[in-house]
């Protein structure tokens, strides 16, 4: 490495590497690392897989490229000799801004795990210029920022591969970007991101508007354009049609190239549908294997036992229907077929429920994957429990063998080789290397469970990543945070489900404490860090109530020495790196039965922290594996909160006006103190729509959860007893490796 870094800085910028500036020595090392990447074995085999998903969330890429080509170390070696930093060579690497939150996070790990499998798969996607906005506060505010991160320092590599792509009106030509994604020690496979050589992003002005109706300059600018409007949901259209007729053509012109026959596609190819958005391809192969010369009963059975579709949510409203009078609109030659697969499922099942175009004429997306796929996967158990009892209940009843379980999981090179080298390297010394290729080996910690001596490095090494935080918001943020602090973290995507609000009231409740002088053993940390849909009015509320907590609590100087309130701004990969390590207590609120699953979750726990969670998604896996003592559960079960919902039996408003504690502590969103600070239009919106609706039940278990977290904070000063949970979580953390979950897809799915 030292020899290549030397010779690429002289040829690039005619500078050894002492001289070389941290952007030059990460050029440098993007062209070392993408040439060593050309180099690499391809994964193959005469099945493949295709990931279709509208989000890569894949973070930055250097550090990980280098560490699964086993070059971290020693590239990391070389730069200390000259007296640099790798992480500082890091900050240089803008973010590719290519997902959301955890479903493409989810996608991100996946394709890594695959390829660490020796596994041929690759994803497929859209090259989105701006990606997901950048956020940044003004007056308390969420304000939204174009986010562009293509440049020359990116990974893109352009290729050759282009398709033509119609519509109703036009015929557009795509030209497909590669990223190379490498397996740990293991071979490459790639991320294929379809693009349109006319986006303008100049078109773009007042932070993220556009004209949304210039197709041609518009269609790859963002993920996720604002569909509160009819131009915005028809764009959401082009958008998913573009993404799936260059997957579908792609997926046909390789298999073509192969010299494989199309009747048996699906012993060559499977198809992961990963959520609703690329639904599409179904209609979409068919079309294309019709012209083939198919008949519609054979291109409609090869299609059904290629496809397999991820159900990520229950949340009705993110279920994704699409008027009949939108799909004309946009690509009118997809719905004779759409209506064709209709009519099969009416002449088979006599239950509107199940229709993929019902009474409204709006076409059910979910609904046209599970009657055409061979496999229908949740992402936790009790998520896909709740999918076969409930929401899917209907469709189970009819094709119980297409469901199945597959509990999500991380890649471990990211959220503990890279993002805390501290825990990985002593791990490494205490266990040995095996748990970096076997997650399953972590268990090995348990046998120093009592060792006081290992308990102290964890606490030592806990407190290294606290400082490191420390220092990451001073120069970002110019905030001031107390490593001697208790760091409660509560990072994730704003919504209403998550709950950031039920956490606002605690720091209400923990405020208010303080200033009747009942003070904390130890001062805390709260720190939140999200972004909220730009059309989301209530979850940018939210945001607007945590600044303001952050304001009232730092110009009081009686609190501050106590409790301290910070939103990290443009939560991200790269903050999550960095804030995971850190944390001590992992906040996973969501109300009972709406999180799928939560990866977040998985992230703290392997890095030690304590999970503060309700009984959801894989929170529930997580406390089987952990065990009472090594976790603190409460609020209402998923069976209360479904029977809730179905008997309309939650009422906020009363428990408000009985609950003398809960009143003030709502009451306070809108009292002077904050009027002062705050907009009063936010505030009192957020105010009414807690105490008059709260679809999410906030106040159904903000008592107990203020209750279990100040247990926890007592719990945390027998330094003994918790750097001992901390250990436990690390060791059973092992299932959670998205190694683990990919071997499932594969072993009971795809069968590559
Ligand atoms: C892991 C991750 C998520 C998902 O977090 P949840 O707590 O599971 O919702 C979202 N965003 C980023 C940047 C992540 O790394």
């Amino acid at each position: 490495m030292e020899q290549l870094l030397k010779q690429t800085l002289q040829e690039k910028y005619g500078k050894g590497i002492k001289e070389a500036s941290n952007e030059e020595i990460y050029t440098a090392l993007l062209c070392i690392t993408k040439e060593k990447m050309q180099g690499m074995k391809r994964n193959e085999g005469e099945k493949k897989l295709y990931y279709i998903s509208a989000e890569f969330l894949i973070g930055k890429l250097l550090s990980n490229n280098l560490i699964n080509l086993g070059l971290f170390d020693e590239t990391k070696d070389v730069l200390e000799k000259y007296g640099h930093d790798i992480t500082a060579i890091e900050e240089t690497e803008p973010e590719p801004s290519l997902g959301n939150g955890g479903l493409g996070r989810l996608a991100a790990c996946f394709l890594d795990s695959i390829a660490t499998l020796g596994l041929p798969g690759d994803g497929v996607g859209l090259n989105y210029h701006d990606g997901l906005f950048r956020q940044t506060f003004v007056d308390n505010k969420q304000r939204e920022e174009k986010n562009p991160w293509i440049t020359d320092k990116s990974w893109l590599t352009r290729t050759e591969r282009h398709f033509e792509v119609p519509f109703k009106d036009f015929t557009l030509t795509s030209t497909m970007y590669d990223i190379d994604v490498p397996g740990y020690e293991s071979g490459c496979n790639k991320l294929h991101l379809f693009d349109l050589d006319t986006v303008d992003e100049s078109i773009i002005h007042d932070g993220i508007q556009f004209d949304k109706n210039d197709i041609k300059k518009n269609l790859t600018l963002f993920l996720y354009p604002d569909d509160s409007d009819e131009n915005g949901r028809l764009l959401r259209i082009y958008q998913q049609y573009f993404m799936v007729s260059n997957a579908a053509q792609l997926i046909l012109a390789e298999a073509e190239e192969k010299g494989y026959n199309l009747y048996e596609l699906y012993n060559h190819v499977s198809i992961q549908i990963n959520d609703t958005h690329p639904t599409m391809v179904i209609p979409e192969l068919i079309r294309l294997l019709v012209a083939r010369g198919f008949n519609m009963d054979t291109a409609v059975d090869v299609v059904r036992k290629t496809c397999a579709y991820t159900n990520h949510t229950i949340l009705a409203e993110a279920l994704e229907k699409w008027p009949v009078s939108y799909l004309e609109k946009v690509v009118p030659h997809l719905m004779p077929i759409i209506r064709d697969l209709d009519a099969r499922v009416r002449r088979d099942f006599h239950d509107e429920k199940v229709y993929i175009i019902d009474k409204e004429d709006r076409v059910h997306m979910a609904h046209i994957d599970i009657h055409f796929g061979y496999a229908v996967n949740g992402v936790a158990a009790l998520h896909t429990e709740i999918l076969k009892e409930s929401e899917l209940k209907p469709f189970y009843d009819i094709y119980p063998e297409k469901f199945n379980n597959k509990t999500n999981g991380i890649t471990f090179r990211r959220w503990l080789v890279h993002c805390n080298h501290e825990l990985s390297d002593y791990l490494t010394e205490l266990i040995g290397p095996e748990f970096q290729h076997d997650a399953a080996n972590l268990e090995k910690l348990l046998a120093y469970k009592d060792d006081e001596e290992v308990l102290k490095k964890l606490r030592s090494i806990k407190k290294n990543a606290k400082i490191s935080l420390k220092e990451y918001l001073k120069l970002t943020q110019d905030i001031d945070i107390d490593e001697n602090s208790i760091f409660d973290i509560q990072i994730k995507r704003l919504h209403e489900y998550k709950r950031q609000q039920m956490n606002a009231l605690y720091a209400i409740y923990k405020y208010k404490e303080i200033k009747k002088g009942n003070l904390p053993k130890r001062p805390i940390t709260m720190i939140f860090g999200a972004k909220a849909a730009p059309a989301y009015t209530i979850a940018k509320d939210i945001i607007h109530l945590i600044l303001c907590l952050q304001k009232l609590v730092d110009s009081d100087p009686e609190v501050s020495k106590y409790l301290k309130i910070v939103m990290v701004e443009n939560y991200n990969v790269t903050k999550a790196e960095k804030l995971i390590p850190a944390c001590d207590i992992s906040e996973q609120i969501s109300l009972a039965s709406k999180e799928a699953s939560g990866t977040g979750n998985m992230k703290f726990m392997l890095n030690g922290a304590v999970t503060l969670g309700t009984e959801d998604g894989a929170n529930v896996e997580i406390h089987e594996l952990v065990g009472d003592d090594n976790i603190y559960i409460f609020g209402a079960k998923s069976e209360d909160v479904i029977k809730l919902y179905d008997t309309a039996g939650y009422c906020s408003r009363k428990i408000y006006e009985e609950d003398a504690l809960v009143e003030e502590l709502v009451d306070f969103i809108i009292s002077k103190e904050l009027i002062m600070i705050g907009d009063p239009v936010n505030l009192g919106r957020l105010y009414k729509e807690i105490v008059g609706k709260d679809w999410f039940m906030t106040l159904l278990d903000v008592k107990e959860y203020i209750k279990t977290k100040e247990q926890m904070l007592e719990d945390y000063e027998d330094e003994t007893a918790w750097a001992k949970k901390s250990l436990v979580n690390i060791a059973k953390a092992g299932f959670f490796s998205s190694d683990r979950t990919i071997a499932e897809y594969n072993r009971d799915i795809w069968h590559l």
